[in-house]
């Protein structure tokens, strides 16, 4: 019989398995514990299991941690980013940002995306496969043992990939993150972030879940958005906002619109403006961000040879207007650029 992974399963399909091999069920809380909170590496680290047991363990399940390749850390602002090896050979990113008392991990959901957003370093690799469950959970497990005097307070799926295309997987991992016998992170503190999926927003309003939902928008203006996201082919503003509201609507969950500004394409007083028509009265909050460098992709110059990153007056505008109409909106400070760890810099390649 092939051995399963043990974080591929839920603490109630664990305590079955269990179960069936003649053991109490009861034992997958305490395996939990010594897997998610204990950071154990090895059944031999679960002193507390008996030893038989352990034998039975070793003997059904197996228990994997992900290999960090390497990691490099801001001297700024101590963000830092590591790329893993899976065990297949494909690499992945994911990023911690460490402020105050709270610790941020920003997670991939795929090996590669395919929607290939303009402004996105993951995008020119395209689409390998999902990540599974126990990778995910990985993510996290590394990071948490790597720096022990921090906490781990918030998660965002805003790495490589898009969330929604793995739901299953991403959702069980967030079961997890969200146990209190295991990560303990509350769900109000973890992150789903689509590029305007619509069938995955309509899905997880079903969930009863408090996770936070985040959607990336870029424009109001309908071609605009194709440019820089071209699911919005499929998946146009129009429909997309229809969905968010119905999501708002029956969760009563804020949704928060991601904006990442980049010069000469979506930066005008016009693209302002139209972005307070379109949400209107909406009970939503917007992210306004600076487009990061994509160093190896040349998309720092635009063809008129300007830079198309934003001055810092360029977004002060930008926001005053949406401010000005009620519009309630942040700008986001964008950490670990110079490491390439900021939004839409992750890839899946080396660093
Ligand atoms: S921004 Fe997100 S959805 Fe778009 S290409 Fe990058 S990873 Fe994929």
């Amino acid at each position: 019989m092939d051995k399963i992974d043990i974080k591929s399963l839920s603490k109630e399909e664990l305590g079955l398995r269990l179960e069936g091999l003649g053991a109490e069920a009861y034992r997958s809380r305490q395996i939990f514990k010594w897997i998610y909170v204990k950071l154990a590496k090895s059944f031999d680290d679960m002193t507390d299991i008996p030893v038989g047991m352990r034998d039975t363990l070793k003997k059904n399940f197996y228990l994997t941690r992900m290999t960090a390749l390497d990691s490099k850390c801001s001297k700024l602002d101590g963000t830092t980013k590591y790329l893993f090896s899976l065990e297949d050979g494909n690499t992945i990113e994911a990023v911690f940002l460490p402020e105050g008392k709270r610790g941020t991990i920003c997670l991939s959901s795929q090996v590669g995306c395919k929607y290939g957003c303009s402004f996105c370093a993951s995008a020119p690799f395209g689409f390998v496969r999902n990540l599974t469950t126990s990778e995910i959970l990985d993510e996290v497990i590394h990071v948490k043992a790597a720096h022990p005097k921090d906490r781990i307070t918030n998660l965002v799926f805003m790495g490589i990939g898009e969330p929604m295309d793995n739901y299953s997987n991403v959702l069980e991992a967030i079961r997890i993150f969200n146990d209190p016998g295991a990560f303990n992170i509350g769900a109000r503190r973890i992150t789903i972030s689509t590029c305007g999926i619509i069938p995955g927003i309509e899905r997880l309003q079903k969930e009863g879940l408090q996770v936070e939902l985040s959607v990336s928008l870029h424009s109001a203006k309908n071609d605009v958005r194709s440019s820089l996201v071209p699911i919005n082919k499929k998946y146009p503003v129009k429909d997309l906002i229809a969905a968010c509201k119905d999501y708002t609507r029956n969760t009563g969950r804020v949704i928060t619109f991601e904006y990442v500004m980049i010069k000469g394409e979506n930066s005008s007083k016009a693209d302002s403006q139209a972005l307070v028509d379109l949400l209107g009265c909406m009970k939503c909050k917007v992210n306004v961000i600076s487009y990061n460098p994509v160093r190896s992709y040349g998309r720092t110059i635009a063809s008129n040879g300007a830079s198309i990153q934003p001055s810092s007056g360029d977004i002060r505008c930008f926001i005053d207007v949406l401010k000005k109409s009620g519009v309630n909106v942040t700008k986001r400070k964008s950490k670990g650029e110079e490491i390439d760890a900021g939004c839409g810099q992750l890839r899946i390649s080396k660093f």
